[in-house]
């Protein structure tokens, strides 16, 4: 694996996996065009080196060639920021000719590339009914296609680059299938330098004392996250919908609160080997609680084991924040995944932003900090703290298996 910043790109031309992915508006505008600036620097990194680039991207999820889904409505903003012409091949298993005339400097946007199967290597069209045989079958057909799409993207470069850790978790056609191509001249992107320093930072030695706090609605999809952090943290803060599952496994009374009845058993569990570990595990037990799902709901502050009939769990009440902030003023690394309240109501907003506050307050301090997931990662920008906490990741599902311990095959295919 070679290193971006040290890499001779003098007369190369340069693959680059990049996460296009932006929303659009019904005019084919950017209206957030947060990935495009990401990708900014390593792309005038292989430029500035006297190398040309081809950019590969997907951008959103269509079934085949559809004019919606086309990379050519975002060229004005690459070029607005690159400061550089972007050429545009409109298919991308046809950019040979044009890859081949690049010269140093020069750009060559491809066509999104999951116009084609082949780029998830996933069988379309497939009838609803198709019985598991036929699925085989088909996914046997695009497998074998997908062998002679990977080799035509990688015949346009002498060097790929990933730099889409947003797609890091998916063993793609362009984002791990490709590596191979380029034994000694493949290596991550600045986007994905950054993702991975930042995580190992959390997993790998951190300065403790080390907390993780987790909210969002349920146990069952954050389970995989917290047993891995189980290993590996000193507190854990538990937050949001998942409390009240951990707490009527426990005997209590919740209400009409968000629960997962069949995941009660490993609410206990979790507490169980947490203990056995020496983690401390603090829930909201205290709460803000509403008679009704809506912002102008009735509230109640109670005990989130005695939450009173026909009112639900809906935000961490002061109390409980008070002994959230003192964990986590008191830690070195901290690690935030999940709102720890109905947070898009903004009576029940509270608690997030606090959470948000306090993770600037301890980086301020010197504790190192990454918030991760659309919902935390929505929190701290809305409360203007994105540049004040150490690190905001962009790879959502991503960056959450990579919590579970999981090897990323876009990872792994540039270091094997
Ligand atoms: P997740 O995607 O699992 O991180 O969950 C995020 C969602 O959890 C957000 O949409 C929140 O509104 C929701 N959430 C947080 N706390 C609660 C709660 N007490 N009751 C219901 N939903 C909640």
């Amino acid at each position: 694996m070679q290193n971006i910043s040290s890499y001779d790109f003098k007369g190369k031309r340069a693959i680059v996996r990049v996460d296009f992915n932006v929303p659009l508006d019904e005019n084919f505008k950017i209206t957030d065009d947060t990935r495009i600036r990401a990708a900014i620097p390593t792309l005038k990194k292989v430029l500035e080196k006297g190398g040309s680039l081809i950019i590969m991207s997907h951008l959103g999820r269509p079934k085949g060639v559809d004019n919606k889904f086309s990379l050519k409505h975002i060229i004005y903003r690459v070029e607005e920021l690159l400061g550089v012409k972007v050429q545009f091949a409109d298919d991308c298993m046809k950019a040979g000719a044009q890859a081949a005339a690049l010269k140093p400097g020069e750009v060559l946007l491809l066509e999104n590339l999951r116009f084609y199967a082949e780029e998830e290597g996933k069988p379309r069209g497939l009838a609803a009914d198709a019985t598991d045989e036929e699925k085989k079958a088909a996914k046997a057909v695009v497998k074998a296609s997908q062998k002679e799409f990977v080799k035509t993207l990688a015949s346009y470069a002498d060097c790929y680059i990933n730099d889409a850790f947003g797609t890091a978790h998916r063993a793609h056609a362009s984002t791990a299938l490709i590596a191979s191509y380029f034994p000694n001249d493949k290596m991550f992107g600045y986007v994905m330098e950054g993702e991975i320093a930042a995580i190992d930072k959390v997993l790998g030695n951190p300065a403790r004392p080390l907390t993780a706090i987790i909210g969002g609605a349920k146990v069952s999809s954050k389970i995989g996250i917290i047993e891995h952090l189980l290993d590996l943290v000193d507190n854990l803060i538990i937050g949001g919908g998942m409390v009240y599952t951990f707490k009527k496994a426990q005997g209590g009374k919740i209400g009409n609160s968000l629960c997962e009845d069949d995941q009660q058993e490993v609410a206990l569990n979790i507490l169980a080997k947490a203990k056995e570990k020496g983690v401390n595990v603090v829930l909201s037990d205290v709460v803000v609680a509403a008679d009704a799902f809506a912002n102008d709901a009735k509230t109640v502050i109670c005990p989130s084991d005695n939450i009173p009939d026909g009112f639900e769990g809906m935000d961490a009440a002061p109390e409980s924040i008070e002994a959230a902030k003192k964990i986590i003023m008191a830690s070195k690394t901290i690690l935030w995944n999940g709102p720890v309240g109905v947070f898009e109501m903004p009576n029940f907003a509270v608690g997030t932003n606090a959470i948000a506050e306090a993770l600037k307050e301890a980086t301020d301090n010197g504790a190192f900090t990454l918030v991760g997931g659309g919902d935390s990662v929505a929190a701290v920008t809305q409360m203007g703290y994105a540049d004040k906490v150490s690190y905001v990741s962009t790879g959502g599902g991503a960056m959450l298996e990579y919590l579970e311990g999981k090897v990323l095959p876009g990872i792994a295919a540039i270091r094997e």
